[in-house]
């Protein structure tokens, strides 16, 4: 048995009519994946990696444009029993130095057009490179992967592995320093996506809108893996724009997005409530919706949409729930069979409900540690299981959890704890303010200061000396 392949797929590749159910359809070229194809497509790149010496634990480390390539290599590396390592298509290759030298790799695999940029890096770090580009823009070849993959035999004899396997392994977003690689294991990756097909009723009959990026755990891991859990398809595109949104939602049941997608779609007058009346789904995460965003959404569709919260290291942790109030401004609920707990930043206590502390979290979802860096690894997971988030939050009398800000965003002013997303709610109320950012700065006298960054709203003038209209709490 192969984990986490078998978990995501085994059910659907057993009957022909299993094998010829649509997982992905591609408007930008007019192609349709079945799932039949996604057995043979991983099963061609399976054989070219093993036949490139790639073995069971070894990683794979993938910097390439979006494509449904690009998941059919995944989930190849997933059935040989190594380790998936996708790469943001935005890092400059000497960004990538430090992922290569820091995962080493078996293999890299690039954009066909950046493979000079790489070819003396690899070739001093003794790494294999390959390239897989996307079909539409090569008249003869989408890169060498690609060639390897047409000529190689669809049938491969999937690597059985355990639930504690690494699948993947995913950096950080190096928000709060440098990027960190999350372990991620076969178990940590199916459980949640299971969770999330029941929390979120996915069916067979669901066609879910993927416009994210797949080098994150948002449109890899929630996206892919709750569909193939599913047997539902996806409306594959390259990226996001409102346009290609407004062009194929009327084939959708949902969407997954960041909440700039939201406030994007709420700028086009063509994104109405009618054409937006036959979906089931709206989710929101990665960052805060605001609860602004939230109503203006509701008012425009009558949908409300559904915000979760997770990260590289734990997937997705709380959700507001399908059915009940989705309430604005929170996460929600811990998923079914995750424990959250906010304790104390100093003390480590666990606090009374309703106090604001740093966000802990347990469960299948959470990894097993930071690539070789044993040390990171004991500062943030507890030896009891629990991670520390670092996200600042609190738990109102209902249960609902809302994220303050991040314990590194904390400013200390004076002895004083000043969390800036309190600052900005405020903020984000004056008369012709539309967003904030509230940052904390060298302070001769206080330690730290606080300067708030302002976005007029179109047409309004701010003036810095007007006196705020409500005071903190
Ligand atoms: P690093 O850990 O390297 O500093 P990062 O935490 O930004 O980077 P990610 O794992 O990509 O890297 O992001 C996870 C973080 O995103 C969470 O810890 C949380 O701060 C934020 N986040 C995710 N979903 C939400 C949400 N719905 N509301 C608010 N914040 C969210
Ligand atoms: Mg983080």
């Amino acid at each position: 048995d192969n984990y986490l392949f078998d978990g995501l797929l085994a059910d659907k590749l057993n009957t022909p009519q299993g094998r010829d159910a649509v997982f992905a359809v591609l408007p930008e070229d007019g192609r349709r994946y079945s799932y039949g194809d996604v057995e043979d497509v991983s099963g061609r790149f399976a054989n070219v990696l093993v036949s490139l010496g790639v073995e069971p634990g070894d990683r794979v480390a993938v910097q390439v444009p979006k494509s449904i390539e690009a998941i059919m290599l995944y989930l190849a590396v997933v059935r040989l029993g190594a380790v998936f390592l996708p790469l943001n298509t935005g890092y400059t290759p000497a960004e990538i130095e430090y992922f290569l030298d820091n995962a080493t790799p078996r293999v890299f695999v690039c954009d066909p057009k950046k493979r000079s940029d790489y070819e003396a890096l690899t070739d001093r770090l003794g790494i294999r490179l390959d390239t897989l580009g996307v079909w539409k823009d090569h008249e003869t070849s989408a890169g060498s992967l690609a060639d390897a993959g047409l000529a190689a035999p669809t049938a491969f004899e999937t690597v059985a592995r355990s639930a504690d396997d690494l699948a993947a392994i995913l950096y950080t977003s190096g928000t709060t320093g440098r990027s960190k690689g999350a372990m991620l294991s076969h178990a940590n990756l199916l459980s949640n996506a299971e969770t999330l097909v029941d929390v979120w009723r996915f069916t067979r009959d669901d066609v879910l809108l993927h416009a994210l990026p797949i080098f994150h755990t948002h449109g890899l891991f929630v996206a892919t893996n709750v569909t193939l859990v599913a047997g539902s398809s996806l409306i594959f595109l390259s990226g996001f724009s409102p346009e290609a949104i407004i062009a194929n939602i009327s084939d959708a049941t949902a969407l997954m997005g960041v909440p700039t997608y939201y406030t994007r779609l709420l700028d086009e007058p063509t994104f109405t409530g009618e054409l937006v009346k036959h979906m089931r789904l709206f989710v929101s995460g990665s960052a805060p919706l605001l609860a602004e965003t939230h109503v203006q959404f509701e008012l425009r569709t009558g949908h409300r949409i559904l915000e979760r919260y997770g990260m590289t290291e734990t997937n997705m942790n709380t959700s507001n729930p399908y059915d009940g109030e989705r309430r604005a401004g929170t996460v929600g609920f811990p998923l079914p069979g995750v424990e959250l707990r906010i304790v104390d930043a100093e003390s480590g206590n666990v606090l009374p409900q309703g106090e604001i502390g740093i966000i802990e979290v347990r469960g299948p979802n959470v990894f097993s540690g930071y690539w070789q860096m044993p040390e990171k690894t004991r500062e943030e997971l507890r030896e009891n299981g629990f991670f520390i988030t670092g996200d600042v939050g609190v738990m109102d009398a209902d249960g609902y959890v809302q994220i303050v800000g991040r314990s590194k965003d904390l400013i200390i002013s004076g002895g004083y704890n000043i969390y800036p997303k309190e600052l900005e709610l405020l903020l984000d109320e004056e008369e012709g303010v539309l967003e904030s950012a509230v940052i904390g700065v060298p302070h001769a006298d206080f330690g730290e200061g606080v300067v708030a960054v302002l976005v007029p709203r179109p047409g309004a003038k701010l003036d810095e000396a007007a006196p705020a209209h409500r005071q903190p709490p």
